[in-house]
């Protein structure tokens, strides 16, 4: 347990920034409504839009999705079309039909409810790795690391003061681990990270700094270069992003002709609009049916 030797920070070194980073906790905490729940279908909604879309615009959305489906069972039962309406706004429509299959899932095969076991959690749609760890240690108290970009930075700056690799990552954050309430450990890593250790940094205010060898040894800054550290999102503005959105939403009212949609859609080239729409047939997010496309499952919708 810790595996605190099979990395080459030294412990002091993880004993010293753990408790550091446990007595700013409070300090950094953010008020966000997911955080302390304990309800993993909650968790789960929230960490899946997470992924993609900022902390912002993920608040709303995830009330609304609550609300209209406070369960696995009250998901799974609804249309994929009522999913991705309450999807809008948020991109990556993707992420909607695979959390739609995963409740699927977990009605069919787990009673309804989200498992614990991060072997299960991984099995899921659109569950990776951040998501796994993320519910298992926030839903359901376990001793496992949340590796998102956000703590691949931290690690990086502020512990090892080097480049990291996947592995290394993971290693050097479940070395990281304290023995207890893991949880809140997890969530002040992550708060450091959103708040502070940024892609730019705010090392000025950062109540961590006292405790962060990048700070106190210098050099290049190692986080770009680290795995898991992701590029700056391409520019939205005259994106596909952009026009997979407008697409969604304008579908999100009913189905229409493919010779509407695409009028409705002229700020956009009319042959970009018709690819984008046979991708979205393709990927099970919409569909055809008597000459009008509308989205998956919205069988009512006509105009
Ligand atoms: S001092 Fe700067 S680099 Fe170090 S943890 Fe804080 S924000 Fe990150």
């Amino acid at each position: 347990m810790g595996g605190a030797s099979v990395v080459p920070e030294s412990v002091e070194g993880l004993v010293s920034f753990r408790r550091a980073l446990r007595r700013a906790s409070a300090e950094l905490s953010r008020a966000l409504p997911w955080i302390g729940l304990e309800d993993p279908w909650a968790i789960l909604v929230s960490e899946v839009m997470l992924q993609q879309t900022s902390t912002l615009r993920v608040r709303e959305p995830w009330r609304a999705f609550l609300q209209r489906f406070p369960d696995p069972p009250s998901c799974a039962r609804a249309p994929l079309a009522d999913v991705l309406r309450l999807w809008s706004g948020l991109g990556f429509p993707r992420r909607a039909k695979a959390l739609h299959d995963t409740a699927r899932i977990l009605t069919r095969h787990h009673g309804g409810s989200v498992p614990s076991r991060v072997e299960d959690l991984l099995a899921l749609p659109g569950v990776g790795p951040y998501t796994a760890h993320a519910v298992a240690s926030f839903a359901f108290h376990q001793r496992v690391a949340v590796l998102d970009t956000n703590v691949g930075r931290v690690l990086a700056r502020a512990v090892a003061n080097r480049s990291l690799t996947p592995s290394a990552a993971q290693a050097l954050a479940t070395a990281l681990l304290p023995r207890d309430r893991v949880a809140a450990f997890n969530q002040a890593m992550l708060d450091l990270g959103a708040q502070f250790c940024r892609a730019t940094p705010r090392c000025g205010g950062c109540p961590l700094a006292g405790h962060c060898r990048w700070r106190r040894e210098g050099g290049d800054d190692p986080a770009p270069r680290s795995a898991g550290v992701s590029r700056t999102q391409a520019r939205f503005t005259g994106s596909d992003r952009q026009v997979r959105g407008g697409i969604m939403k304008c579908l999100g009212t009913g189905a229409m002709s493919p010779h509407h949609l695409r009028r409705a859609l002229s700020d956009f080239d009319a042959l970009r609009v018709t690819t984008l729409v046979d991708d979205l047939i393709r990927d099970g997010l919409l569909e055809q049916r008597d000459g009008l496309v509308g989205l998956s499952g919205d069988g009512g919708a006509s105009r």
